[in-house]
């Protein structure tokens, strides 16, 4: 019998991106699969980490996806890893905690018979308007007035979205068809009214979640790769790309300070295209350098806080679209698994973004905690004797933020990466598309089973962009 050699396969970043690429492509058995990791921990955003007596995740994650098959594969690759919780979360709004997505009875009581009569003058303006002429949305801005009305865009859409990505006017209005599902004017209505329900393709009624903390999805896919014979090698340094005939042939680096060497006939990347981009380039490429420099981004920045007492919410998670508030939503770890921290104490883990400019990046981490306390004991969660610490934790240009021009931008981004013939790019940063893990998990098994079906990675490469294009994220 002649047994097939198999292809080599290099991965970039041990992320939920790169190792569910590994993942896939180790499972067609066609594959030798070696993923490269900067970091001593594999996991990027969606690991888990143990602090404090709790195990930790990097904010609110849960495991859904409305992408058919997703959920069956990590199914099958956690089995009795995973608990299925009913999805609990709502919006605080003036002192209130609503439902979210929004109901117009539950608005009612909290906002007060003027608002509310506002807000549903404002809807019958855009519906009537859906009627007679209304262009395409230019703007996340356009997009959302069209679908809720004005008075509730300024409620609520204006100063969350000014809080997560930044001057809503300026925004692309993909960022805004990503986040918001319902289709048009009617509908929205008829759902607010509680007319229409909420389907499983608008908002998660369960999700799935891993008992030991989320970093066990990407922990279990390192241990598939494992198994099939592939590596996932931790603290590697990438320092060099060698290029033949406008192919990677091989990647050298350092792993925990030793030089190393990987031959490969594919090469997928996860890490964030800027660092791609000077592996492949050098400082050659101009065109590829003003693009890819002209991406924009948010830091991400989450603050836990530590309290005696054996939980503060009812919800997983609570959004806080208030500029008054310094963050964007609450969750609280315990609410996933009360296993994962002790009985008598509780993590919240308070997550909001900024610029590099902005006085929340240059602040201490001591001020953040203080604002932040502040406004867990104004909420009514926490009382401020009851606080034991905080942690502040600080990640730079996680958050793609899609300005108007950003199409055009990542379209010469690709183009001048598909110079390499045997490059990929997968998941959030690698492939700049603003995603959750389920998306990470469609493209690791997208890439995987065209490569393996024979596909050129060009066509492959733009296959995905259109199909991401289409990811949706459901909260
Ligand atoms: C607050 C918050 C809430 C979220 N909620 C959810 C949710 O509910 N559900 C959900 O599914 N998703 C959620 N997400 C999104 C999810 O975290 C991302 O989709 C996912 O982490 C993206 O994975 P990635 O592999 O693309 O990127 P990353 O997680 O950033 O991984 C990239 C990896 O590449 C490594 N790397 C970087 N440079 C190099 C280099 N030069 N060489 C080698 N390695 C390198 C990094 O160390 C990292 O490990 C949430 C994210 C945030 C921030």
């Amino acid at each position: 019998m002649i047994l097939e050699s198999k292809e080599k396969v290099v991965v970039l970043g041990a992320g939920i991106g790169g190792l569910s690429a590994g993942y896939f492509l180790a499972k067609t058995g066609k594959y030798e699969v070696t993923v490269l990791e900067k970091a001593p921990v594999i996991g990027g955003l969606c690991a888990s980490f143990e602090y404090n007596d709790f195990t930790l995740d990097y904010g609110a994650h849960k495991i859904y996806s409305v992408i058919p098959g997703v959920l069956d594969e990590v199914r099958r690759l956690m089995a009795d890893r995973l608990l299925t919780l009913p999805k609990k979360h709502r919006l605080f709004l003036r002192g209130h905690l609503v439902d979210y997505p929004l109901k117009l009875g539950n608005l009612a009581g909290v906002l007060g018979l003027t608002v509310f009569s506002r807000l549903g003058i404002g809807y019958g303006v855009e519906l009537a308007r859906g009627f007679v002429l209304r262009l395409p949305p230019r703007t996340y801005q356009d997009y959302m007035i069209q679908r809720f009305g004005r008075p509730a865009y300024e409620l609520v859409f204006e100063p969350l979205a000014d809080k997560v990505w930044g001057d809503p006017a300026s925004l692309h209005p993909e960022m805004a068809r990503a986040r918001v599902p319902a289709s048009g004017g009617m509908e929205v209505i008829l759902k607010l009214l509680g007319l229409k329900k909420e389907t499983a393709e608008t908002s998660a009624e369960f999700f799935y979640y891993p008992r030991a903390g989320f970093g066990d999805l990407p922990a279990a896919m390192k241990e598939y790769i494992e198994g099939a014979g592939g590596r996932v090698l931790l603290d590697c340094d990438v320092i060099e790309l060698i290029q033949v005939d406008g192919k990677i042939a091989a990647v050298k680096g350092a792993v925990a300070g030793a030089d190393v060497e990987f031959g490969m006939d594919y090469l997928v990347s996860s890490i964030p295209l800027p660092i791609l981009g000077r592996l492949v380039f050098g400082e050659r490429e101009k065109a590829f350098t003003n693009a890819v420099e002209d991406l924009q981004y948010r830091h991400l920045v989450l603050v836990y806080v530590f309290a005696n007492r054996s939980l503060a919410l009812e919800d997983q998670w609570i959004f806080f679209p208030e500029r008054e508030f310094l963050f964007s939503r609450v969750f609280e770890q315990k609410q996933m698994n009360p296993e994962l921290g002790p009985a008598d104490r509780t993590a919240l883990c308070c997550d909001f973004t900024c610029d590099e400019d902005s006085w929340q990046w240059k602040a201490t981490d001591e001020e953040l905690a203080q604002r932040t306390i502040t406004g867990l004991v104004e909420a009514g969660f926490i009382e401020a004797g009851e606080v034991t610490g905080y942690l502040v934790k600080r990640t730079r240009n996680f958050y793609p933020r899609y300005d108007l021009e950003y199409v055009e931008k990542m379209r010469k981004v690709s183009s001048q990466l598909q110079q390499v013939k045997n490059l990929l790019l997968t998941g959030r940063i690698g492939m700049y598309n603003y995603n959750n893990s389920d998306h990470c998990v469609d493209m690791g098994r997208f890439i995987a089973n065209n490569l393996a079906r024979g596909d050129q990675p060009v066509d492959i490469w733009n296959a995905l962009e259109k199909r991401v294009a289409d990811y949706k994220i459901v909260d």
